[in-house]
């Protein structure tokens, strides 16, 4: 179990994120570091060259005003003067035979470079070059120079400062650069779990989510970084699921309820026949009220299962081509006698050439289900009206507005929930399915329903659909 940890540790992202930030900063230390150290050596170095150059110059000058003699003397005492360990001169003969030189007790290594005096020869003015003595650390650089005709001069110096710098530097810089590294590894890892943090609390929110606490949501920081759009997006569906588990829940129920109360009904009536020992005419009649409940079920499930089926996309409307107007014409017909009898004034205003496409039956059935709902929700006495009109180029619009009971405000929101059912229509007969039918249907299709609605004043439903473009022929 330590192992899966200690693996699983080894693999987050933070750490991950402190190797590339500790391993890039510790390479570019190195550039840095080796491109300072190039570039301090070669300055160095032109240093000791330009020394080098002063002084061979000098004895140059020297050898052809004053003779060589003099130029010899001058070397002689100018290499003691400035440290037999730091430099010193040979002088030569163009077959390389040296015939002075300073003090060489120290400088015995160094032999005389047959190329160098080759490039003489042939015309170089000036050839330099670098030794490094096995036994000592410093560098030795060398110049080679034509002191005068067929005299060669060999001139050194150690680098002996400028390597001990270095040597300095170097050690300086390993050190700092172990110390910076630990320090870029404690940064990068803070900064790194820093900003995995975030995720980490998603990661958490999610875990105990899937423990049960479905209420639980991710601590938004405000700091508007991708973290918490990931926060605020994560919440966000945490917000939609658990509203959708509380609509299923409460579905279920109504769903258990609604369908509890026939089947109660049946088995009351199957019981009470059964226990009177009734006549055969008994039977029969519980056995036509048998019927009757049970396609009111049939209806109920039905109309669910096309709810569902519409809702989920599974039953595409098919695109057949229909007049809207006939079909409204059709249901204010249907509904007329309905309405007159319970003494209300049915009025339809339709245009004409008005077409829709999508399913014929779907359709009709929405329109049913508005009208019957603004008869089934107004008194005698009032009013329902259905217009139907194209909005602009595309939009078709229908209402079904009646002079009813009204909607009140705390019903809207959920006046298209399934089974949901109004206050005031509680003394009428309804599933509490008709609308969210209806809308299921209007958005299969496209569109829409809306509504506006005043208490004791009226109702106005508005269907949007998208239309067909009107014929020209
Ligand atoms: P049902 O009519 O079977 O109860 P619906 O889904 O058709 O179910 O309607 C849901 C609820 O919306 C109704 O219970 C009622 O409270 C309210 N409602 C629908 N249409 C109207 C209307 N025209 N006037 C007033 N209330 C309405």
């Amino acid at each position: 179990m330590s192992s899966g940890k200690t693996r699983r540790s080894r693999n987050t992202l933070a750490l991950r994120l402190t190797l590339w930030y500790a391993g890039i900063f510790t390479v570019s230390s190195f550039v840095a570091f080796f491109l300072f150290y190039m570039l301090v050596t070669s300055v160095v170095r032109d240093r000791t060259d330009q020394d080098l150059m002063n002084q061979a110059r000098r004895y140059i000058v020297l050898a052809s005003t004053e003779g060589l003699e003099e130029a010899k003397r001058v070397a002689v005492v100018e290499t003691h003067a400035a440290g037999v360990r730091k430099v010193f001169f040979r002088m030569l003969y163009a077959d390389g035979v040296a015939f002075s030189s300073s003090n060489m007790s120290y400088w015995k290594d160094i032999g005389i470079h047959v190329n160098a005096i080759r490039q003489l020869v042939e015309g170089t003015d000036h050839v330099f070059e670098t030794m490094n003595l096995s036994e000592r650390r410093d560098e030795v650089r060398i110049l080679y120079v034509m002191l005068g005709p067929n005299i060669i001069l060999q001139i050194g110096e150690a680098v002996e400062g400028s390597s001990r710098f270095l040597e300095a530097f170097r050690r300086i810089f390993i050190v700092t650069m172990g110390f910076l590294i630990v320090l870029a590894a404690g940064i990068g890892w803070f900064m790194a779990k820093r900003a995995v943090s975030g995720v980490e609390a998603v990661t958490r929110t999610a875990r105990e989510i899937s423990a049960g606490t479905l209420g639980r949501r991710v601590p938004v920081n405000m700091r508007g970084d991708e973290i918490d759009q990931l926060a605020i997006t994560f919440n966000e569906m945490l917000d939609r699921i658990e509203a959708l588990i509380r609509e299923m829940k409460e579905m279920s129920d109504n769903i258990a309820h609604d369908l509890k109360s026939p089947i109660t009904r049946i088995r009351g009536a199957a019981e009470v026949t059964l226990s009177t020992s009734g006549s055969p005419e008994d039977f029969e009649n519980m056995a036509a009220s048998t019927i009757e409940e049970c396609d009111r079920l049939l209806d109920t499930i039905n109309t669910m299962l096309m709810i569902s089926r519409t809702e989920s996309g599974v039953d595409r409307p098919p695109q057949e081509k229909m007049k809207a107007a006939e079909l409204v014409r059709e249901a204010c017909d249907l509904y007329e006698p309905a309405a007159s009898d319970k003494g209300i004034v049915l009025t339809c205003e339709i245009e004409e050439a008005v077409d829709v496409a999508g399913d014929k039956r779907m359709i009709r059935r929405m329109v049913a289900n508005l009208i019957d709902n603004a008869i089934k929700y107004t008194s005698s006495g009032g009013r329902v009206d259905v217009r139907l009109w194209r909005e602009g180029s595309n939009d078709i619009l229908l209402t079904v507005s009646d002079s009813g009971t009204g909607i009140s405000p705390e019903d809207l929101p959920r006046i298209f929930d399934r089974f949901y059912r109004g206050d005031r229509s509680r003394s009428e007969a309804g599933l509490g399915l008709g609308l969210s039918l209806a809308r299921a249907i209007a958005r299969a299709h496209g569109g829409d329903i809306t509504l506006t609605s005043i208490p004791d004043r009226g109702t106005t439903f508005t269907v949007t659909l998208p239309g067909m473009p009107i014929e020209t022929a």
